[in-house]
């Protein structure tokens, strides 16, 4: 059938072959359309900035632009897939409860790392804090301020540092990832006030009607900024991760990567290691040096 002219569209959802694009341009901005995508395109994704073009059922994109992130996970064959493109920042969110694990935290920021997207960490529950989880959350978060990352703090429930958090998410696009409890299902109510966040979860008609999926949505926040939630994302970093990659996660180690006097040096006991040296420097943690060999020990187990 007849096209229309070829504008610029934001891809708020997908399905399949389906997306839910937002029309950017002019008077149709911030229409949905439901579109199709032509086939050579690959598998387009929520974040992925599109051409499209109306036709009578809809619409179909034409053109997807460069993306400068993405998030992926391995599908059954192990094959690595797309499922959100052009997030600018992942907000680790932890807590005083459930106790924050810092390995855990670590695999965030691999994960971060390697997908080319900026990791934050907010200390959510702010409410809870008292000596005794002080004193461990203390030096903890000081261990990643050290290394360079942002660190906020909020509670929902007292509605304490989210001036400071809408801030931090104006003009970006952010995901919210973290272990269960910490309060991210409460800090996106809270961001989106009115939005029913099961709605992203609704999608494509099939014969026995409307099914639910793990599809990731994008949301405008009236604060500015965007988020791309959906339960699978957030908890991407259990995805896996080859050894290189769990090296390339830890930041402060670049400079000392490949200056081990072994190529092959496996960072144990051999002389002339220049992490082993860093460490002696106090220019890398022992803490994160062990997180790293942990991570590396589980991932090399399932390969
Ligand atoms: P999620 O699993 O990370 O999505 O966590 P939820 O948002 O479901 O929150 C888990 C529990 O923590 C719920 O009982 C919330 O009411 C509670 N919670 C969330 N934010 C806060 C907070 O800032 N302070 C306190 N004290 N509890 C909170
Ligand atoms: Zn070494």
């Amino acid at each position: 059938g007849e096209l229309g002219v070829e504008q610029n569209g934001l891809v708020i959802s997908h399905f399949g072959k389906q997306l839910d694009v937002e029309a950017l341009d002019g008077d149709e901005a911030g229409r949905i359309i439901r579109c199709h995508m032509r086939t050579h395109l690959g598998q387009l994704v929520t974040g992925d900035r599109v051409i499209w073009r109306a036709s009578p059922d809809g619409g179909v994109v034409v053109a997807v632009r460069p993306r400068h992130s993405q998030l992926q996970r391995p599908n059954n064959h192990g094959e690595l897939k797309p499922v959100a493109a052009n997030i600018d920042q992942i907000i680790i969110t932890l807590a005083p409860e459930p106790r924050a694990h810092a390995n855990l935290i670590d695999r965030y920021l691999i994960a971060a790392e390697i997908s080319g997207i900026e990791p934050i960490l907010l200390l959510n529950k702010t409410d809870l804090l008292n000596d005794l989880n002080r004193a461990w959350l203390e030096p903890l978060l000081a261990l990643y301020q050290d290394i360079g990352y942002k660190i906020l703090h909020a509670s929902t429930t007292e509605r304490q540092g989210l001036v400071e958090l809408k801030a931090t998410l104006d003009e970006r696009i952010s995901v919210f990832v973290g272990q269960s409890g910490v309060g991210k299902s409460s800090l996106v109510n809270t961001l989106l006030p009115g939005v029913d966040l099961r709605i992203g979860a609704l999608s494509e008609q099939s014969g026995k009607g409307k099914h639910t999926t793990t599809t990731a949505r994008l949301f405008h926040l009236p604060d500015g900024g965007d988020l791309i939630d959906s339960p699978g994302i957030r908890e991407f970093a259990l995805w896996h991760m080859s050894p290189d990659e769990v090296l390339e996660g830890f930041r402060e180690f670049a400079p000392y990567v490949g200056h081990c006097r072994f190529r092959d040096c496996q960072h144990e006991r051999e002389p002339g290691c220049a992490l082993k040296q860093a460490i002696e420097e106090g220019n890398i943690t022992e803490q994160r040096f062990l997180s790293y060999k942990m991570i590396l020990n589980s991932v090399d187990e399932k390969l």
